[in-house]
């Protein structure tokens, strides 16, 4: 009998109302694929019922964590922490996370390593490998998908931010591991944002990656490795705000001991939600707008827990941002997910795609997992369109009302106050 603990499986009442939300479900329309299949499979296993075998894994492991299921269940089943406690028993009993997800995780600490490898196989890179290249392994075909154009380079903090550990009271700027490198652009564009709105920030350089890749894949020792690393970083700051809703549950739990945000010492807040927060009543407005659309990561309704939130700030604006995708509408990325099981990554995208987005529209976004996926597609369709974190479009906004520096778009041609 498995000595982890997993009772609270049993909270679930069999109501099914998780089932129109998750997304593995909707594409294979099978009980086991389903948050109260996989919570009966836990339970019977953590009772001594049913064996461990592939087939009781394939469908755990197909589970993507979006925990979509979670916030929907009116018998507040914690699906995510069985989830991540089942991972963490499967990693202490010796069955190993999958080798592509180890090397993942690996470069998520290795900015330099990371750019290296997306400029090597990245479609602008000096090797001139395409996803499609018949010289890249199969298994590395998604990967190089995902490696946006130009060419990938560890950030660098723009000219006259701090780039210092965080000091009692600060707001601190958390930059992502994934994203620092291969989507700087929304971490440059709040930079400027918060600059314009005269709120000091600084960059802690020693931060390292959420951890969420390592926890959610049951590594446990390896995601509190750098929650400590973290913690180091973030000492004594009173804010930290991150752009990533992907990173935000586990940079929470790293910071704060809870997923939830409660008020205390250090508070880890959605980069749109801060925003919301303390922009003034009276602001620049658009008068003439750029199409946009917006596509909801999963952890933006699951862990942010509030998913109005871009088109709140954006309407504040002058912004109209219709939402694109429905409920169950995973892109298809999931963290590693989507490299790790491509198959179901496809059927989810295409679930996702149906119906496109409005021809030349921007796609809004607030994590890089869902970007990369989301801009890999646009590049595989040949489709116009830009991919783009809510920031960006309040830079490139903002950019030009306070003097024509060039915001990331160039999306706006009159603005008005
Ligand atoms: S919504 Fe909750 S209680 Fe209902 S079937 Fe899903 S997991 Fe079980
Ligand atoms: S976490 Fe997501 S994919 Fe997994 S069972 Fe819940 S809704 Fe389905």
């Amino acid at each position: 009998m498995p000595e982890v603990d997993l009772s609270a499986s049993r909270r679930c009442v069999r109501c099914a109302a998780c089932l129109p939300h998750c997304p593995t479900y909707a594409v294979a329309v099978d009980e086991a694929e389903s948050p109260r299949g996989r919570l009966a499979l836990m339970d019977a296993w953590s009772r001594g019922i049913l064996e461990a075998n592939d087939e009781f894994w394939g469908h755990l492991d197909r589970c993507l964590g979006c925990r979509l299921c979670e916030s929907v269940c009116p018998a507040e089943v914690p699906y995510g922490a069985l989830l991540d406690r089942l991972r963490a028993s499967e990693r202490a009993e010796g069955r190993p996370a999958p080798a592509l997800h180890r090397i993942l995780r690996r470069l998520a600490g290795r900015p330099q390593a990371l750019a290296l490898l997306g400029r090597v196989l990245g479609p602008g890179a000096a090797l001139g490998f395409r996803p499609t290249s018949p010289l890249l392994p199969a298994s590395l075909r998604p990967l190089a998908a995902l490696v946006p154009d130009p060419r990938p380079r560890a950030w660098r903090p723009p000219a006259g931010v701090p780039l210092r550990p965080a000091a009692t009271g600060d707001v601190a700027l958390f930059l992502g591991c994934y994203a620092r490198v291969l989507r700087p652009e929304p971490l440059r564009a709040m930079l400027r944002v918060l600059t314009a709105l005269e709120i000091p920030v600084v960059v802690p350089p020693r931060q390292t990656c959420c951890g969420a890749l390592a926890r959610h894949m049951g590594e446990e020792k390896e995601a509190e490795r750098l929650a400590a690393r973290n913690r180091r970083a973030f000492a004594g700051a009173r804010t930290v705000v991150a752009l990533d809703t992907g990173c935000l549950g586990s940079l929470r739990i790293s910071l704060t001991g809870q997923e939830t945000q409660e008020a205390g010492a250090c508070e880890v807040v959605e980069a749109c939600r801060f925003l919301d927060r303390i922009l003034p009543p009276h602001l620049p407005t658009a008068r003439v707008a750029p199409r946009l659309v917006v596509h909801t990561p999963c952890t933006h309704r699951s862990v942010a827990g509030n998913p109005d939130a871009v088109p709140h700030l954006l309407g504040r604006l002058g912004l109209e941002a219709a939402p694109w995708g429905r409920g169950a509408g995973c892109c298809g990325a999931a963290g590693s997910h989507g490299l790790l099981y491509p198959e179901t990554a496809a059927a989810l995208a295409a679930r996702a795609w149906a119906p496109p987005p409005p021809e030349g529209a921007s796609i809004l976004t607030t994590n890089v997992g869902c970007a990369l996926a989301l801009g890999a597609r646009l590049r595989l369709d040949a489709r116009p369109g830009k991919i783009c974190h809510p920031v960006e479009i309040i830079d490139d906004l903002w950019s030009r009302a306070l003097g024509g520096v060039t915001g990331c778009h160039g999306m706006f041609t009159k603005m008005g106050g």
